[in-house]
C-alpha cells in the first residue's frame, strides 16, 4: 500500500470532500510545486479539471511525471490532436443511427445498454474517452433519467444495465436509491451495473446509507467496476471501501486504461494488477486508451497492452491477477490478447509454449 506521498489532511465526509474539490490553480497548490509549464497551460486553457482532495493528495509534489499528476492536471499536448477522432464520442457510442432512443441510453449490443445519468465527476481524468461530453463541454446530452427508464422497460430484450457517466456515485442517495428501484422493478433487468471512479478518487463515498441502499436486494446484484490505472492510487481508505461494498454484497472489478509513461512497462503493469488483489479488486478489463481527440499523448500503440499481459502478468503472476486487453469500438469491444500459445499443430499434436518460451506438445484430439 502506498502511503498518501502529500501529508495533507482530508476529510472524511464525502460531501465535504466535493465542497473542497481541487479544481482551482490556489487549490493546486496546495499538493504540489507547479511547473512553469503546467501553471501556463492551466491559466490558457479553458477544460474542466480537478480531483477530490483524497486523491489530489496522491500527487507527488515535485514530479510532474507523477502518475496521479498526470490524470489531474491539464498537459498542453492536449491542444494537439493528430489522431485522435473528431465526434468521438457520436461514433463510439452509435448516437447517429437509425434506432431511436433518449440521449443517456447508449448501445451495442443486444442484451446491454450504457445509461448515462450525470456528467459529473469526482476526477476529470486528463485521458478520458468521454472527453467531449464530461471535460470538453463539445457535446451535451440530456440526462433525463425517467426518459431512460421508460426506454429499458419499453425493451425486454435488455437484461443487463451499466448505470455510467460522468459518476454515477455522485448522485445523492435518494437518486441512486430510485434508479435501483426503478429497474429492480422491471422482471427483465436481471443485474445492474455501476461504473463508478470513487472507489479509488473518493472512497469515502461508500457511507453505511449508500451500503445500504446498494445492498438492499439480493434478487438483481449489483456489480461495480472501478478505474484505477496505477498502484499509487491504492490506498487504505479504498482497501476498506471495497471490504464493506463486498460485505454487502457488491463486487467491485477494474477496468484499467493503458495510459502511456503511467502504466505502460512491465514493472508498473505487473505491481498495479496484484495490489489490485490485495485490496479484493478483480482486474477485468485493461482497455486500449481510446482515439478520442486530444489525447494522442496518452496513447500506445495497440498491441501494447498484449505485450504486457504476455510479459508481465501470465504466467508471472496468479490467474486471478489477468483482465482481459480489449478496445472498446463503435462495433463492441474487441479483445487483443497475446498470441502466441499454440506454435504449432499437425494430426498428430499441438505444440505449446509457456510464459518463459518453454515448449511442450499435447495430443491433438479429432472432432
Ligand atoms: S471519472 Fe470516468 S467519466 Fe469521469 S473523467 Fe474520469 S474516465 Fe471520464
Amino acid at each position: 500500500m502506498h502511503p498518501a506521498p502529500n501529508k495533507i489532511a482530508v476529510s472524511e465526509d464525502w460531501q465535504e470532500q466535493l465542497k473542497q474539490f481541487v479544481n482551482t490553480i490556489d487549490r493546486l497548490k496546495e499538493y504540489v510545486n507547479l511547473t512553469a509549464e503546467e501553471e501556463a497551460t492551466l491559466r490558457a486553457n479553458e477544460t474542466t479539471w480537478g480531483a477530490t482532495p483524497h486523491y489530489a493528495a496522491l500527487m507527488d509534489r515535485d514530479d510532474p511525471a507523477c502518475p496521479v499528476r498526470r490524470q489531474i492536471i491539464p498537459s498542453s499536448l492536449e491542444q494537439q490532436n493528430r489522431f485522435g477522432m473528431d465526434n468521438y464520442l457520436v461514433w463510439k457510442e452509435n448516437r447517429a443511427t437509425g434506432e431511436v432512443r433518449p440521449d443517456s441510453i447508449a448501445r451495442q449490443y443486444v442484451d446491454r445498454v450504457a445509461f448515462t445519468v450525470t456528467q459529473t465527476c469526482g476526477i476529470y481524468c486528463r485521458h478520458c474517452f468521454r472527453k467531449e461530453l464530461v471535460v470538453d463541454g463539445s457535446l451535451s446530452l440530456n440526462f433525463n433519467v425517467d426518459d431512460g427508464l421508460d426506454w429499458i422497460a419499453a425493451h425486454p430484450e435488455v437484461r443487463d444495465v451499466l448505470i455510467t457517466g460522468g459518476d454515477p456515485f455522485l448522485l445523492a442517495d435518494d437518486k441512486i436509491d430510485y434508479l435501483i428501484r426503478k429497474l429492480r422493478e422491471l422482471p427483465h433487468v436481471e443485474m445492474i451495473r455501476f461504473g463508478t471512479r470513487t472507489p479509488i478518487v473518493l472512497p469515502q463515498r461508500m457511507t453505511p446509507a449508500l451500503l445500504k441502499i446498494l445492498g438492499g436486494y439480493h434478487r438483481v446484484p449489483i456489480w461495480i467496476n472501478t478505474q484505477c490505472n496505477h498502484p499509487r492510487e491504492l490506498t487504505e481508505e479504498t482497501a476498506r471501501a471495497v471490504y464493506d461494498l463486498l460485505g454487502c454484497g457488491v463486487n467491485v472489478g477494474n477496468q484499467a486504461v493503458l495510459l502511456k509513461g503511467i502504466n505502460d512497462d512491465v514493472e508498473t503493469f505487473r505491481e498495479l494488477h496484484q495490489k489490485l488483489l490485495t485490496v479484493r479488486i478483480k482486474p477485468y478489463y485493461v482497455f486500449y486508451c481510446e482515439p478520442a481527440p486530444g489525447i494522442d499523448h496518452f496513447r500506445t500503440p495497440v498491441e501494447k497492452g498484449a505485450e504486457l499481459i504476455r510479459d508481465a502478468l501470465r504466467g508471472h503472476t496468479t490467474g486471478l491477477a489477468q483482465p482481459m486487453y480489449v478496445i472498446a469500438t463503435n462495433i463492441g469491444k474487441i479483445p487483443l490478447m497475446p498470441d502466441y500459445y499454440i506454435q504449432g499443430k499437425n494430426a498428430k499434436e499441438y505444440t505449446l509454449k509457456n510464459h518463459l518460451g518453454e515448449t511442450t506438445t499435447i495430443p491433438n484430439m479429432p472432432e
